[in-house]
This record gives C-alpha cells, structure tokens and sequence, in this order.
C-alpha cells in the first residue's frame, strides 16, 4: 500500500511505525472473510482492510480521530484472526495497538462511555477491588433489566458465587513434588484469580507435580491487558514495569527457567513487553528478556513431558475451544491439544475454530450486543459435536462460552489445566462431578 506521510510526520515514531506496517498491506483482502466482525455485519469498514484504511486516512490527514474511526476501532476484538489469514505478514495488532492509544489520548468519548471505561480500568487490575465491585453487583443483580445495556451485560457476568481468595494467590515459593527440573515463576493474574481461583490451584498441583518449583513473585500483579486494549499506555506500561522488576527478582534469587501463563490473551501481551519498550532505552533489554522467558502452561508442559495417572478420564468426549489470543497471539495451536489426547482424552474442534467467542477482554462489556452474537455463534458450533465438556485456556473464553452454554443449552466448560491436573492425579473438576 502506497502511503503519503510528510518528512515531519515520519519523525513521530507512532507515525514511523504505522507507516511501516500500512506498506506491507496489498489490500488483497484475504483477511476480511475470517474477520468476525464483518462475518457478522458484513461492513468493509468492520473489516481489517476497512479498517486499515480508516486508519491510514486518519493519520496521514492529521485530523482529529472521527467518529467513524472510533465506531469501527471500537468494534475490533483484536482477535488478530486477520493476522493469521494475511499473507503479507501485516501487523495489524501494533497498528490497531497504535490507534486505540491515540483514541485515548485525543478523542472525546461521550461521559458515560467514559466512565464504564475509568470503572473498569481501575477495578478489574485490583484483585482487591474487583471483589469489592463484585459484592455490589452481586446485590444489583435483581435490577439488571432496568439498567443501560452495557451495566446489564457487565451484571449479567457476574459470578453467583464469590470465591474467598486462594491461599495460593500470594507471594510464596511452591516445592516441586518430585525432584525439580525447573523453576518457574507464575503469573497469578487479576480477574481470574476473583472469578476462578481453580485455575491457579490446578496450574500449581500439575507443574509442581511434574518436577517444577513454582514461584509466586512478590509484587507482581495485572499484566497491563485489561487497560492496553482500551489503549490506555501509560498505565498499561506502568503495570508491565512492575512485573518485569518482581521477576527479575526472582530471576536474581535463584534463576529462573519460565514465566508461566494460563491465561492466554495475559501470555499474548506478557510475550509483547518487549516490543511494547523497545523505544525506551531503560526499560528495552529488560522487558525483551521477560517476554523471553514466558510461555503457557500448555507450552511448558509439553516440553516437560506429561505423566498420565488418572484414568477415568478416558474416552470423554472434549471440545478444545482455542482462544484468539492462544491460536492467533502465540500461535499455540498444536501443545493444548496433544496434551488433551496424551491425557486419554477425545478431543474435537467446533466449525469455524477460528472465530472469536466475543469475550476479547473487556469486549463482551463495551459491545454487549456484537459479543453475544459471536458468542451465540460458538456455542451452536460448539454443541454440534455432541461432547461432554468444552475446554479452553483463556478465563474470559471459558466465561463466555459457559454464559451460553446456561442460556442455550449445553455442556460445561473448564480451563485446559483443570482436565490436565485431573488426569495426572489431581482433583476431578467440579463442574463434571
Ligand atoms: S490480508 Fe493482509 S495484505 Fe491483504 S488486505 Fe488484509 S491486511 Fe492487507
Ligand atoms: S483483530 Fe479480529 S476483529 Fe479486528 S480486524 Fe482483525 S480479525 Fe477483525
């Protein structure tokens, strides 16, 4: 694509950047029918290319961001099922990463737009304060139907159940239970540790059981996801320099083999922190070397090797649901699913796998109404296989999905790690019980 930036806007290194990934696009089109918001609205302009070319207009003209733009920005999952299709290798995450910091920074969104998106910036990062949110929507519940749709949708979410805090969400060491071959630390995460402290406690029994020493690092806390894709950077930097100094820490007391991640959009942007500083010189070599050293939990099992112990959980019918940020971010798409088969059990993959759920972090609030028919659409795929349980490694998939599921119908839905831990030795999960 020919782009017509001046001498002086190629100074900006945003503008550098953009220029960079907009000539790679030969508008080819190829990304548009795997893209599932024009699957859905079959708008151009809800399209990767549409939307690049939204963009490029917006930059080179140096206007203000328009309406438009941020109606059809707004509406992208950053699923980057586009990135997958293209086959120019264009970057569409870091343009479109670009475009929602530069909405945030200069564009006017109406007051409560503005808000919803404050509340969800500063509760949902803080374990702490995401209870607290959570206790009072607990007791709004009954008023759902009388409020705007987004309040409703954030409602409707809502768990029925508040879990205490597990005792494996804070700072500690966990020993290997047989003699340690690593030692990891593991990204506890914010909101899932809130809404599902299982997945944790699953991912500690099943690496310390197979030979892994687990660190929980003092200090460490959102990855910065949450507030990055509403394109605010400074905070989302701000909560990437935390983790990076609590795990250089532990790196310096002792080594460190991995970082560990099981939730795969938290994997995707843990992965990104050193492009995410690769302009700031203090701050450049220390976020590459972190985004180094992580991996998902189904990648550092498969390398590890796994132990099957238990076997009931043979034969059982398993949907592998693979989250956008799993297939399309790390590009993880065989380890989940030999793992699943190593662990004795059926694994099949619903129509249209690489479509977005519509969960997309905070996605499924800010755009209840597109979120929904995503997620309606998969879970119709999903029950056409006739299993027993769909699992996913992604929290806000597995949300999702089960939010359908209880509307429409149909089986329940775990965390990968939950089958894995079962399998080798661990606890059957509840919702199969
Ligand atoms: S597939 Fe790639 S090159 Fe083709 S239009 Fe989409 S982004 Fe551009
Ligand atoms: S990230 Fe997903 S929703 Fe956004 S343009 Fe690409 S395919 Fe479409």
């Amino acid at each position: 694509m020919q782009t017509n930036f001046t001498l002086a806007q190629l100074a900006e290194p945003d503008i550098e950047t953009a220029n960079e990934i907009l000539r790679k696009c030969v508008h080819c089109g190829f990304c548009i029918a795997t893209c599932p918001t024009y699957v859905t609205l079959g708008d151009e302009l809800d399209s990767p290319r549409g939307r690049i070319y939204l963009i490029k207009d917006m930059l080179e003209s140096g206007a203000p961001v328009s309406d438009k733009v941020v109606k059809h920005v707004d509406r992208c999952l950053s699923c980057l099922s586009c990135m997958t299709t293209c086959p120019a290798s264009v970057d569409y995450m870091h343009l479109v990463d670009l475009t929602r910091a530069r909405i945030a920074k200069t564009y006017k969104r109406a007051i409560s737009d503005k808000l919803i998106r404050k509340a969800l910036a500063l509760v949902l990062p803080y374990p702490n304060s995401f209870r607290t949110a959570l206790l009072v929507a607990w007791f709004a519940k009954p008023f759902a139907k009388f409020l705007p749709s987004i309040l409703s949708s954030m409602l409707k979410l809502a768990p029925k159940k508040i879990s205490n805090p597990s005792s494996i969400d804070r700072p500690q060491t966990i020993q290997a239970k047989k003699p340690k071959i690593k030692r990891i630390a593991l990204l506890t995460g914010c909101a899932q540790q809130v809404l599902n402290p299982v997945i944790n406690e699953a991912t500690v029994r099943l690496l310390t059981r197979h030979g892994c020493e687990v660190v929980i690092a003092d200090g460490m806390g959102c990855c910065g996801a949450l507030v990055h894709h509403m394109g605010l950077e400074d905070e989302s930097h701000e909560q990437a320099k935390n983790n990076i100094i609590a795990w250089e820490k532990v790196r310096k007391t002792g080594g460190l083999d991995a970082i560990v991640i099981n939730a795969s959009g938290c994997g995707t942007t843990v992965k990104d922190y050193g492009y995410m500083f690769r302009n700031d010189p203090d701050w450049a070599e220390r976020a590459a070397v972190i985004s180094n050293l992580t991996k998902d939990v189904t990648e550092i099992m498969y390398d590890i090797g796994f132990t099957r112990i238990h076997k009931e959980a043979s034969n059982l019918r398993v949907a592998y649901h693979s989250a956008c940020s799993m297939q399309h971010g790390q590009k993880l798409k065989t380890q989940p699913k030999a793992l699943l088969q190593l662990a004795g059990f059926d694994v099949y993959e619903p129509n249209e796998g690489h479509l977005c759920c519509g969960s997309a972090g905070t996605y499924n609030i800010l755009q209840p109404e597109l979120a929904t028919k995503l997620r309606d659409r998969k879970v119709s795929n999903l029950n056409k296989l006739d299993v027993d349980v769909v699992a996913t490694g992604n929290m806000g998939c597995q949300l999702q999905i089960s939010s359908g599921m209880a509307e429409m119908g149909g089986v329940p839905v775990v965390h990968t790690v939950e089958l894995l831990d079962w399998a080798s030795g661990g606890p059957k999960p509840a919702s199969l019980c």
